[in-house]
């Protein structure tokens, strides 16, 4: 059965306040789960399982899935379409508030609600920090933030998600494979954690950025005036950055040099 049969039998309508864009059929999904490498070794979060569609080609591969959706309505569907699998288990919680801490190496693949990429992202980076992977469906804008090392789409979103994890980018996905359609193109953004993470205090690495960035259309030294004051220029000197450089020209290295001038 395809997604809108499901929705219909249950008579769910789809609420834009949640980020519900379901696939429609299982095409893409099938897709997904063969670019994230899903095999049935595996234990995999999903985060929003909707009417299933993602759940259901990941669910084919044997691995044990864990999925948390928070739109209860959506319970009965669910609980009838998976009926004959052992391997899936869905908690009818707020994926923000769920405790990780019982998994071991998860993998995490899902189509995720677009209001909540940054938390969604935050809770798998620093709850789940042995995490193998993450193949996440997100709106184009974000993908291309997440992807971008300079220029207009770096922001303090690129750096954070490079902080911490390798980022390539593995299929657009258009408007007509959802219902409802959005506006914009998808993405779907495989991130695989780096090893070698600086021994840094990422909460005020991560604030010092947003500062940097400021006023994006300003120069460097201007946004780091209320940090550094009177010394700003010298701190750049000394890291060989020029103080007129625009902060989407600063790469993630020269970000942390500078930070350690903060102290
Ligand atoms: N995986 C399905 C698919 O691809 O067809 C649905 C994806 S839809 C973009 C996002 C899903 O996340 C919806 O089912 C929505 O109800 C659910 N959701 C929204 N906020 C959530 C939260 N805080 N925790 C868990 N699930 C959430």
């Amino acid at each position: 059965m395809k997604t809108g049969d499901w929705l219909k039998k249950y008579n769910i309508y789809l609420k834009k306040s949640l980020g519900q864009n379901f696939l429609a059929t299982l095409d893409y999904a099938n897709k997904i789960v063969q670019k994230a490498g899903i095999t049935n070794d595996d234990t995999v979060i999903e985060i929003g399982p909707g009417a299933g569609t993602l759940t259901e080609a990941l669910a084919k591969t044997g691995a044990k899935i864990f999925a948390f959706e928070i739109d209860l309505r959506l319970k009965p569907l669910l609980k009838e379409r998976f009926q004959n699998y052992a391997n899936i288990n869905i908690q009818f919680i707020d994926f923000l508030k769920a405790d990780l801490s019982k998994f071991n190496k998860p993998k995490y693949v899902a189509n995720i609600p677009y209001y909540i990429t940054s938390p969604i992202l935050e809770k798998i980076f620093l709850e789940t920090p042995d995490f193998q992977l993450a193949t996440l469906m997100v709106q184009k804008e974000y993908g291309e933030r997440m992807l971008a090392k300079s220029g207009k789409n770096y922001s303090p979103l690129s750096i954070f998600v490079q902080f911490f994890c390798n980022v390539e980018k593995l299929i657009t996905v258009p408007p007509h494979a959802f219902i409802p359609n959005p506006k914009v193109d998808s993405v779907v953004i495989k991130l695989t954690p780096k090893h070698n993470i600086p021994d840094i205090d990422k909460n005020n690495f991560f604030k010092f950025v947003h500062i940097a960035f400021s006023q994006r259309r300003k120069t460097i030294k201007n946004n780091l005036k209320s940090l550094f004051g009177d010394k700003t220029e010298d701190v750049l000197k000394k890291c060989n950055i020029d103080p007129k450089t625009r902060p989407e020209n600063i790469s993630i290295e020269k970000f942390i040099e500078i930070f350690a001038y903060t102290k």
